[in-house]
Parts: structure tokens; sequence; C-alpha cells
């Protein structure tokens, strides 16, 4: 029988854990034809979240528990769980229960049915967020959809149903700057999507404060694209245009005699240029950045502990 891992990476979600391990085992139960296992992994939480995996994984065999040293970040504890998985098919899921586990039977119907890869949850709506989420996330998809080399579908997020394939190729991408759904839309192959409605958190607060979905959009933008390096190009040669015209107007005013006046425009063209000069360095600073780090080539993650798998 085929074997569906599921995994479901853990930042102090001890409020909605048992829930969540309820919901996803009765969707899981409900699909004939597989077994599954069921990956948790703890992502430096610092309540009772492992206490509890550690619990479950006592009374259910199918319960994997892994303990990352420390706080990694949701995309790194995905990574950790791909890398301990088993499964033919392995499904990413959070642990909120704002995707819905029950959907794991259509996405296994819908992949045996396409022969397709990669089936990803598409959001038509998202409950229980805040305007300000859902406006900045729109424009961030917005702004991905502007690199058309690597298209990645809007309005979706890790929630998805990928084939072994897909999890041994990630696994050889040693990027430490992780994305994982644009890294999945990368590889190729067929992907498809099936529509849901996103529910609200069932409990607990949402563990990303602003700063975590703004490196999480750079990573998408930056990890799969010069496009922002070729930009501040195209501005460069735009500015040498218009600098030249203020050169070929200055030399005529001078020859003129006429050159006294120009504080304003001299402050202008002070603070326009170097305001430029500035945003293109740091955005050359964000990709040296990533060079170096990635030049360290240090492990994606460190694991504490893992029950339930030698
Ligand atoms: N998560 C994680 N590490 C983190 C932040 C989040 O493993 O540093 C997990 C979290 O426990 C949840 C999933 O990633 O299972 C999505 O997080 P959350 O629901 O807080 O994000 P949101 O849905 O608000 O974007
Ligand atoms: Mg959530």
């Amino acid at each position: 029988m085929p074997l569906v891992s599921i995994i479901v990476p853990c930042h102090n979600e001890a409020d909605v854990l048992s829930e969540t391990y309820r919901r996803i085992t009765a969707a899981a139960d409900a699909e004939v034809g597989a077994r599954y296992e069921l990956i948790f992994i703890d992502d430096g939480s610092s309540d009772d979240s492992w206490a509890m995996i550690e619990a479950l994984q006592q009374e259910d065999g199918r319960v994997v528990g892994i303990k990352l040293s420390r706080n990694h970040g949701q995309q790194l504890a995905n990574t950790a769980g791909l890398s301990v998985s088993r499964g033919d098919t392995v499904l990413l899921i959070d642990a909120d229960l704002q995707d819905p586990p029950e959907l794991l039977g259509q996405m296994r119907a819908v992949m045996a049915e396409t022969g397709a890869d990669v089936v990803y949850g598409r959001r038509l709506s998202r409950k229980g967020e805040t305007w300000f989420k859902k406006a900045s996330s729109k424009a961030f998809y917005r702004l991905l959809a502007l690199n058309r080399k690597t298209p990645f579908p809007p309005d979706v997020g890790d929630f998805r149903l990928i084939s072994r394939r897909i999890a041994d190729i990630l696994e050889t991408m040693p990027e430490e700057d992780r994305y994982l759904r644009g890294m999945i839309s990368w590889l190729g192959f067929t992907q498809v999507a099936i529509d849901y409605e996103r529910d609200e958190r069932a409990a607990g607060e949402t563990k990303y404060a602003i700063g975590g979905l703004i490196s999480l959009a750079r990573s998408g933008i930056m990890g799969f694209s010069m496009l922002p390096l070729r930009l501040a190009g195209q501005l460069a040669a735009f500015m040498l245009l218009v600098m030249l015209c203020v050169m070929i107007y200055s030399v005529v005013q001078w020859l003129s005699g006429e050159t006294v006046p120009g504080w304003t425009s001299l402050v202008l063209i002070i603070t326009l240029t170097s305001s430029i000069q500035l945003a293109i360095l740091s955005i050359m600073g964000e990709y040296i950045g990533r060079i170096y780090m990635t030049s360290k080539a240090r492990p994606l993650f460190i694991i504490d502990r893992i029950v339930g798998r030698d």
C-alpha cells in the first residue's frame, strides 16, 4: 500500500495540537488504500508543543516527532520534515487547521487522475486575517508575477501534496534561503491547483511577525530572480540620460553667463542621485548577503531529537 507522509511544522502550537492530530488522523483514516505517517516538527517552541508531540508518539506509532535545536522558521521546519519523510506522496500542512486536512482525499484523487506531481491548494478566501495581511499578500503576489521566467501561481501557500520525486529533488537543492512553494514551482512537471476556502486559525495566534513575512517575501523575490538588479541597471541608464541633459543645459547656461541662481536644482539633483545610489547599493547588498550566507554552506537545520524513527 502506498504511504502518505503528512508534515506539520509547529511553533508554539500547544493550543491547537490535539485538535490538529484529531482532524488530520480522521481525514487520513478515511483514505482507503493508503497508509500514512504523521511528522510533527517542533520548531523551537517555548510552550508544551514538544511534550504533546512526544505523548502523541507514545499513543500512535504512525507519529514521528522531530525537535529542532531552536526556532528555524516554517520553511526549514518543513525541510526537516521532508528529510525524514518516506512517503510515496507528501502532504505539507500548517498546524493551525487553516488549511483543511479533509482535502487530502481530493488532492490524492486529482493526483491520480491527472498524473500531476504537485497538487496545491489555492485560497479562494482567507478568513480571520487582517486587511493589512490580505492587502500586503495581494501586493506581494502581484510583485512576484513580474518575474515571468518562473511564474508562481498567486494566492497559494505551502499547503500541497507532492510526489516522492519532487521531495527527493528538493533535498538536492542546498539553498539556505528557502521559499519552498517557489522552489517547487520552479521545478516544473505537472502542477495542478484545487481551490479551497482558508479557515481561521483553530486556536492561538499567528506565528509570523511582520518581519518574518517581509523576509519570506524577500526570499520569494530575490531567491528566484535578478529582476531587482536589472531594474537598478535600467534606472541607472535612465538617470544617465537625464543627467546628460542637465549637463548640457548647465554648460549652455554658463556660456550665456546666467549661472548664479540654481540652489534648488542643485539640492534636488544631489538628493535624488544619492538616494538612488543608496537604493541600488542596498539591492546589491541583499544579493551579496545571500551569496555570503550560501557560501558558508552550513547545514540547513539542526535536529535535537527524533522520536518514532530510528
Ligand atoms: N511555524 C513554524 N515556525 C515559525 C513560524 C511558524 O514552524 O517560525 C509554523 C506554525 O506553527 C504553523 C505554520 O508554520 O504551523 C504557519 O504559521 P502561522 O499559521 O502562524 O502563519 P499564518 O497562517 O498566520 O501565515
Ligand atoms: Mg496560519
